[in-house]
């Protein structure tokens, strides 16, 4: 019985880990720190264009009695300790980005903390290493499990209903 998903990112290297997926495999060990930890397989995406910049995202299981806001000021004292500035650019590089998505007990919305975190139905890069772990999990707010978010975003479009020869 697991009480949190999380996600986390990196696209930076750090001076003590090295790599962005080896800031994430630090990152593993961290949360294991706070409880038992079901870690997903670590996705590393390939330098998009000339940026030499590689993205390194997974997703994790959490057992812990800690309360939302208590867990988010631990995931925040983490980052910290990996060099994340505070302030920094939004989009911008970072070492370490871990986010509350999903909670076992529903919803929670207080000042800077909502979860389900509110972007994470869009983000393959949340959904895809999250079901791994996590596929049957359901968003209390969509109804859908974890692995329907992520077939919604990898399913090729639907085609228009009326074919393109029809004239409509
Ligand atoms: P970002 O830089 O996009 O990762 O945003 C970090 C801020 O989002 C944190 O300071 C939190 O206060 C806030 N926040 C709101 N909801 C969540 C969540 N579910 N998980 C993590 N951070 C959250």
């Amino acid at each position: 019985m697991h009480d949190y998903l999380i996600a986390l990112g990196s696209n930076m290297p750090s001076a003590e880990h090295g790599t962005p997926a080896a800031n994430i495999g630090a990152a593993f060990a961290m949360l294991r720190d706070i409880g038992p930890v079901i870690a997903s397989p670590i996705v590393a995406s390939a330098p998009l264009g000339p940026s030499r910049r590689r993205y390194a995202n997974a997703a994790a299981l959490l057992e812990s009695d800690l309360s939302p806001p208590e867990l988010l000021a631990l995931l925040k004292h983490i980052e910290r300790g990996f060099g994340r500035r505070a302030g920094g650019r939004r989009w911008g590089a970072r070492v370490l980005d871990l986010d509350i998505v999903l909670w076992r007990g529903g919803a929670w919305v207080s000042p800077g903390l909502t979860i389900p975190h509110p972007a994470f139905r869009q983000r393959g890069f949340v959904l895809g290493p999250a079901s791994a772990i996590a596929p049957r999990w359901r968003d209390p707010i969509s109804g859908l499990s974890v692995r329907q978010l992520n077939a919604r975003l990898t399913a090729p479009r639907r085609l228009p209903s009326a074919p393109p020869w029809s004239g409509r």
